[in-house]
């Protein structure tokens, strides 16, 4: 097992301290088929449900996945970059999320019993870091802007393992399951509707489908406040970022901008954007239905109630999975 850069092909190995190559390329994981990511870690992990409702006459599979372990879907990435960080002999990592991925991170090193430092800008709410708290990472609040934050965690990042969910490849490694239980739920679907920001979720599922041999139609839905995929997807300029109750696909500049883009087009699909409005109504009529989600779970649902918009064919199948759950915050 081991990296390779993306662009050049340099071989990196996967307990090393380089979060990319030298030339700038971004890491994939090369895993030979017999090899396997150790399980010594675990929270208990659980396959998460799929229920099926019809939202506005749409026939949809709702992929619960905020059941997993620390309440979101991210755990499937910390779970498996944890363990293989264990079975390598890591004790310490760095990471830059205040959200799912931290918290997620922060959860996993804490079952690991790997020292676990997560970087964030120093107006992060108190809210946001409860749960992080909870599982004693230490919190390295940096002063600045969010270019501040990032500066420091790379410069740690030169001493001390980036467990980053957007660099490193073993984090997409663990993402990729929810295509695995998805076909063994529904099969392959003819559309996965995904909210997209770093594309943790998008890349996931395009990496575990494609294993799998077919690809559903990947239908990728961002914040029209913050939409730099669909921008570039469509040849348009980028516009002006502004902020958004959909906070978990909040990012301006997605550093695997052009594999998520590469990946919708291999699917057939697209990239749409929605509202804040048509979030907090797609919140509210989960929450109406006993299903109790964060905002940014809300994306998908409105992306898919959007995009398929008075049609009711039930013969084609969706899959629309909820990302994170209401409870935090
Ligand atoms: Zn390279």
């Amino acid at each position: 097992m081991h990296f390779y850069c993306s662009d050049c092909k340099k071989v990196y190995p996967v307990s090393g301290l380089a979060y990319q190559c030298e030339c700038g390329g971004l890491f994939k994981l090369y895993k030979a088929k017999e090899e396997a990511i150790p399980k010594t870690v675990s929270l208990g992990e659980v396959v998460t449900p799929v229920v099926k409702r019809k939202l506005e006459n749409i026939e949809v599979n709702l992929k619960l996945d905020y059941m997993n372990p620390t309440g979101s879907f991210k755990d499937r990435g910390a779970l498996v970059t944890i363990n293989m960080l264990k079975e390598l002999g890591i004790t310490e990592v760095v990471e830059d999320s205040s959200g799912n991925a931290g918290a997620a991170f922060a959860g996993y090193c804490a079952a690991a019993g790997i020292t676990c430092n997560i970087y964030l800008p120093e107006n992060t709410s108190a809210g946001k870091i409860k749960q992080i708290s909870a599982y004693k990472a230490n919190i390295v609040k940096i002063p600045g802007t969010r270019d501040d934050v990032a500066a420091a965690t790379l410069k740690a990042a030169a001493k001390t393992y980036y467990a980053s969910h957007v660099y490193n490849p073993l984090f997409f490694e663990g993402t990729k399951s929810l295509a695995y239980e998805i076909y063994e739920q529904v099969g392959i679907p003819d559309y996965i509707v995904v909210p997209a920001g770093n594309g943790t979720m998008l890349l996931g599922v395009y990496i575990g489908f494609k294993e799998l041999g077919k690809l559903p139609r990947i239908i990728a839905v961002q914040s029209e406040n913050c939409a730099p995929v669909y921008s570039k997807f469509k040849n348009q300029p980028n516009k002006e970022i502004t902020p958004t109750v959909a906070e978990g696909i909040a990012v301006g500049k997605p550093r695997r901008i052009d594999e998520m883009i590469a990946a919708v087009k291999d699917s057939n699909g697209d990239v749409i954007t929605v509202d804040d409005e048509r979030v907090i109504q797609a919140q509210q009529m989960l929450g109406n239905m006993g299903i109790y989600v964060e905002a940014t779970a809300g994306v998908a649902v409105a992306g898919m109630l959007h995009y398929f918009q008075g049609q009711s064919d039930n013969k084609i199948t969706i899959v629309v999975p909820l990302t994170g759950t209401g409870l935090k915050k």
